[in-house]
């Protein structure tokens, strides 16, 4: 019999009641130190005072309007992103995979309004991940997502991760936009070299295409930027974001620049819940906490920290890890054993780390960790990676 829950997803046997910082308390009054952090969106931990109070306050004053009024934290919130990032102006959702469907049509609308129609085509990575909805897994096409679902929304040229001369193969006078992960999240932590995102916007300029970042996972300060795509001196013209940016609240967004975005007048898309005032109250927040004085410096300060330990671990532990890979408090350990047992042994240490492709294993902790916390986060790993020793 099928279970209440749609059984999509293989769940570990914990269940959480409790989070503070980087810690979760689960049914059995375990304490769990969670490098996982929810997958990259608990930037500022668990029940951090300040989203709490400003959530509270913006529940005991207003919950929803409608976009069909204006909405002043929406405004405040778009108004901050403008002022800190490349871009000009905001579309609001409540994921990421309704950020990257609002990317893919404004980069086809934007061809459609200047005169190039034909260009639809959207070029896309092997391993890349951008949402499950048609368009999202039409977009990655990878056979795991993909199969059964068809037919897929046309018009998605996929090539191989780094491969250049694939991509430049794969660019056509139909070619509207390119889209990419600065660094692969679900596709096992690998990072475009800042050369390649250089030579990415130099391709996209030549040729007339818009370049569009998912920056869903790597964004919202989580690489010691508050968008990755500064640490290779480029800006995109559209960007997808989620995840981190709502601290836990269900929020995401699509920035662009003001060309990029002028196909997109009144009428063309909408959201009910987009932009919400909990969710930008909340949102609101995260960003001003993010870019307040030191934050991004500790995130660069804990995070050199934190791979120089991994370094160590992998270093003790040849039969379980091989390599340390990502950026920032994006981190991957690439796995000699299988990655879920580590996972797996992880949990029993008390130390929450998430799998992703590539047999590795994901370090997303929050951004305001401590250096003691990774110090701990470290030990527990350790003991996990013995463990899985033991066993093998
Ligand atoms: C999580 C993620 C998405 C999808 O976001 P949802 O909020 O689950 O819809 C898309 N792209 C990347 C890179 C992600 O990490």
């Amino acid at each position: 019999m099928v279970t209440a829950i749609l059984p999509t997803y293989n769940r570990a046997p914990l269940a959480f009641v409790k989070g503070e910082g980087s810690w979760l308390m689960d049914d059995q009054g375990r304490r769990f130190l969670d490098m996982g952090g929810g997958i990259a969106v608990n930037a500022l931990g668990h029940a951090h005072p300040k989203l709490v109070s400003v959530l509270t306050e913006q529940a005991g004053a207003l919950w929803h309007t409608s976009n069909l009024y204006k909405i002043p934290h929406q405004e405040r919130l778009a108004e901050l992103l403008v002022e800190h990032t490349f871009a000009d102006t905001v579309f609001f959702t409540n994921s990421g995979t309704e950020s990257i469907e609002c990317s893919l049509k404004m980069a086809r609308k934007f061809h459609f309004e200047n005169g190039a129609p034909e260009r639809t085509e959207i070029i896309t990575f092997e391993g890349s991940f951008h949402g499950r909805s048609l368009g999202g897994i039409s977009a990655a096409g990878a056979e795991k997502m993909v199969r059964g679902f068809g037919p897929m929304v046309p018009g998605f040229v996929h090539v191989p991760f780094g491969d250049h001369d694939a991509l430049k193969a794969a660019i056509t006078e139909k070619t509207a936009a390119i889209l990419i992960e600065p660094i692969q999240g679900e596709g096992g932590i690998r990072a475009v070299p800042p050369q390649c995102m250089k030579g990415l916007r130099a391709l996209c300029d030549e040729n007339g295409i818009l370049l569009i970042l998912d920056e869903i996972q790597c964004g919202m300060g989580r690489t010691g930027v508050l968008f990755d795509h500064e640490n290779s001196g480029i800006t995109p013209d559209i960007m997808a974001v989620a995840k981190g940016i709502g601290g836990g609240f269900p929020l995401g967004a699509c920035l662009a620049t003001e060309r990029a975005a002028s196909g997109m007048m009144s009428g063309t898309h909408g959201s009910t819940y987009g932009g919400n005032p909990l969710g930008c109250a909340v949102g609101c927040a995260v960003i001003e906490e993010v870019t307040s004085d030191g934050f991004l410096a500790h995130v660069r300060t804990v995070s050199g920290h934190l791979r120089q330990s991994l370094e160590g671990l992998v270093a003790t532990h040849p039969r379980v890890f091989e390599q340390v890979r990502g950026e920032g408090l994006m981190l991957g350990l690439k796995c000699v054993a299988a990655n879920l047992d580590v996972v797996n042994a992880g949990y029993d240490a008390l130390v929450l780390t998430v799998p992703a492709a590539d047999n590795v294993i994901r370090l997303l902790p929050p951004l305001n960790i401590s250096r003691e916390e990774v110090d701990e986060a470290i030990k527990r790993l350790d003991l996990a990676a013995r463990a899985v020793e033991g066993g093998t």
